[in-house]
């Protein structure tokens, strides 16, 4: 049978994932991702999709991540009419995450018309929460380790080990068998499972965000006991802000860890973050599931610490002001670029008794590089705000496999595959583990943005298909 896969986006970047397969003239894509960051790539989302959407028979969905299925929404306004399948838990954060995408995009529009500083008259969300729920209206929830047949190809999800719901897709077309990984997760990490071993494959399409580098190997809880000891003792406030999906999540429970220990003391926590709110809620939902780690030995069943409380609306975020320390307030956005955590950062920052965690990458040109490099004031609602708070970056606390642990992950399948294609990394991580994935006698392809390779059988390998 002949095969083609297409490598419409997490292709020379981390975001944008879209892979096209096409087997006896069915089509199928795995993941829907938007493309984010640089301006150049966000672009990319307005354009027409680089296949027809109607043509499609299915979507198979491995994460509900927006790098992975933030492009639902427009490929169901396109024309797209089929099933979107995913795990239960993928289908509930997709729901949560697509909707607050869709809000974010209407209120940057209507900011932009009311300011008037768009070049598009009127400037347009790039889908509308309307949008969102017409998507996800298509999807259909899929237990791992059970079979389906997307596009009448033989299917299965496999745990992932990266966020709640995540998988790895396993398709059997015409005999042969080819891997999507979606991104990997981590082994022995808090909070999630390890990954599942691999399958035994022709192909394997794999992640390589971290292909050239190695996580720090201290724990967390070790990078942080000191600091948040000293921070409470002195009165303080520890404010941590997070991305709401995973880490937030992984922050909550390591301190409930410190607390049921006696490392900390009980003080209150705050999750300030209607998303991360929502999140946690679904995290707790499928918390018996073995796909997270086994919580209930750890920390009793619990998630999140006694003293917690939830801050779902504007009013209960401001209730946080008038609160002394010593307490803990989670926020997002992770790097300090907006959100919530500028009025608490307004409030914290200028007083030393506080502490203010780092947690992960700090992207160039947000607040968060700008304190980690030693700023003494960062700009604020128009205002110099002087960072007299101590402050700490804690690493550790991905949820993607780094170099090593992708390599363990290939290695762990019973067969190796004959070819792997290195997606989903900036070139050169790519090319970092392309290198390390030949080095054990693999082929390894790292294909263009809409590069399309076919392939006749497993035995022949896969060509670059021209036009
Ligand atoms: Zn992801």
């Amino acid at each position: 049978m002949s095969l083609t896969i297409g490598f419409h986006g997490g292709a020379g970047t981390v975001t944008g994932s879209k892979h096209l397969v096409e087997a006896d003239g069915k089509r199928l894509l795995i993941d829907c991702g938007l493309f984010q960051g640089l301006k150049e790539l966000r672009l990319m989302n307005w354009q027409p999709p680089a296949f027809n959407a109607a043509s499609i028979a299915a979507v198979v969905l491995t994460h509900a991540h927006i790098d992975h299925s933030g492009y639902l929404p427009r490929l169901v306004k396109a024309g797209y009419r089929g099933p979107i399948y995913a795990t239960p838990a993928t289908r509930d954060l997709a729901g949560i995450l697509l909707r607050d995408a869709a809000r974010l995009q209407e209120e940057d529009a209507e900011y932009a018309n009311r300011k008037g500083y768009s070049k598009h008259r009127p400037a347009l969300p790039l889908f509308t929460e309307a949008d969102a729920v017409a998507a996800l209206g298509h999807f259909q929830s899929i237990e791992h380790e059970r079979w389906f047949e997307p596009a009448g190809i033989p299917a299965r999800l496999h745990g992932a080990g990266h966020i709640l719901g995540s998988a790895f897709v396993e398709l059997a077309p015409g005999g042969r068998t080819v891997v999507f990984s979606g991104d990997v997760g981590r082994y022995a990490a808090p909070l999630h499972a390890d990954p599942d071993g691999l399958v035994p494959c022709d192909t394997l399409v794999l992640e390589s965000t971290y292909g050239d580098r190695r996580h720090d190997p201290t724990p967390v809880i070790d990078q942080i006991r000191a600091p948040f000891r000293a921070a409470i003792a002195r009165g303080g406030t520890i404010l941590i802000p997070a991305f709401a999906v995973a880490r937030a999540q992984l922050v909550t429970l390591l301190l409930t860890q410190l607390i049921d220990a006696g490392d900390l003391p009980a003080v209150p926590v705050h999750i300030d973050s209607p998303m991360a709110v929502d999140v946690t809620e679904t995290y707790q939902h499928y918390m018996r599931s073995d796909e997270l780690d086994d919580l209930s030995a750890r920390s009793g069943g619990r998630l999140f610490p006694r003293d917690v409380t939830f801050h779902r609306t504007v009013e209960e975020s401001r209730r946080l002001n008038d609160l002394p320390g010593p307490r803990i307030i989670i926020s997002s956005s992770g790097m300090l670029t907006g959100g919530r955590v500028l009025h608490h950062m307004l409030r914290l920052l200028p007083d030393p008794k506080n502490l203010l965690v780092l947690v992960g990458y700090q992207a160039a040109g947000t607040r968060g590089r700008a304190i980690q490099e030693g700023a003494t004031a960062v700009r604020m609602h128009g205002e110099n705000i002087p960072v007299r708070a101590q402050f700490i970056s804690v690493e550790g606390l991905s949820a993607h496999a780094d170099s090593d642990e992708l390599m363990r992950w290939l290695n762990s399948a019973p067969a190796r595959p004959r070819t792997v294609f290195l997606t989903h990394g900036e070139p050169e991580a790519a090319a970092a583990l392309a290198a390390r994935v030949k080095g054990e006698g693999i082929r390894a392809l790292v294909p263009q943005l809409g590069a399309r390779f076919a392939s006749e059988s497993a035995e022949g390998g896969w060509d670059p298909v021209r036009g």
